[in-house]
């Protein structure tokens, strides 16, 4: 390119400044193309439950006298309007965290209490299902970050391991300190995840198996929060799977510094 070597005889300086500003270009380029994306693929996602309600809606209407199916409908319309709330505070967290702005909401966070509010969330469809949830963990472990982020992480990989578990299946949550981290470890003895759909879990909208997703109230959403709440905590996350036997999700956040304990 021309002009670029112009500038390089120049003055060096203004060409490794003009690289620079190339470089953030593509970058700039990337972002965008990952927000349009993102737009596209929330507005298609929006859509299916609205017109599912809007379908079942009319056919509410032309069931007047048949109170059965009334009930049956109102039921299928219910469940679709829950998918859309929590598709919507999803959308709400995971573009909170993208913001990139730093938690000013960081604390010491019991993980037990993490812990107990996870499986709380969960109860009601594990035992609709006789799935049994275990916990191991020690009850002075603690992390530090923001706590309403750790609990929306903590929570999804618990909902995860009780949704794609079999009926009669085993959840065990349990936590440890490793070093400097406390490692928070979610397994299940579910359907596992083939290795080559490991990486591609944390994307936003990935699911496995859309169909079994859609009839889980699944948004594809889950394993991103995941993945940026641990990010923005100073964490990672690990994952092992093995399809038919099982899955574990690690959580690996740091421990709370002497400093940030007495705080
Ligand atoms: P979803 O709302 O669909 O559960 P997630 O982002 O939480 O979205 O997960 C993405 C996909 O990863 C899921 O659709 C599922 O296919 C797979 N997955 C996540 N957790 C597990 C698990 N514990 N066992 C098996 N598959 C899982």
């Amino acid at each position: 390119r021309a002009p670029l070597n112009v500038h390089a005889r120049v003055a060096p300086l203004t060409s490794s400044l003009r690289l620079v500003l190339i470089q953030d270009r593509t970058r700039e380029r990337q972002v965008e193309t990952i927000r349009r994306d993102f737009v596209a693929n929330v507005s298609h996602e929006l859509k299916t439950p609205i017109g599912a309600i809007n379908l079942l809606a009319e056919a509410v209407g032309e069931a007047a006298d048949d109170p059965e199916t009334v009930v049956r409908f109102s039921a299928r319309m219910r469940a679709e309007s829950d998918r859309l709330t929590r598709l919507v505070q999803q959308i709400i967290d995971l573009s909170r965290l993208q913001n990139d702005t730093a938690s000013d909401d960081t604390a010491v966070v019991k993980v037990d209490e993490l812990i107990a509010e996870a499986v709380e969330h969960s109860t009601t469809a594990a035992d609709g299902r006789e799935i049994e949830i275990t916990v191991n963990s020690l009850t002075e472990l603690a992390v530090y970050g923001d706590r309403a982020q750790l609990h929306s992480a903590v929570s999804n990989l618990v909902e995860n391991a009780v949704t794609y578990s079999d009926r009669g299946g085993r959840v065990a949550i349990s936590a440890e300190r490793a070093g400097e981290d406390v490692r928070i470890t979610v397994s299940d003895t579910g359907i596992g995840i083939p290795d080559e759909e490991l990486e591609r879990i944390f994307e936003r909208f990935y699911r496995v198996d859309p169909a079994r997703a859609r009839a889980t109230g699944g948004t594809g959403l889950g394993l991103s929060i995941v993945k940026h709440v641990a990010a923005s905590n100073g964490g990672t996350v690990e994952v092992w799977s093995e399809p038919g036997v099982g899955s574990s999700f690690t959580l690996v956040l740091p421990a709370p510094g002497l400093e940030e304990e007495h705080m």
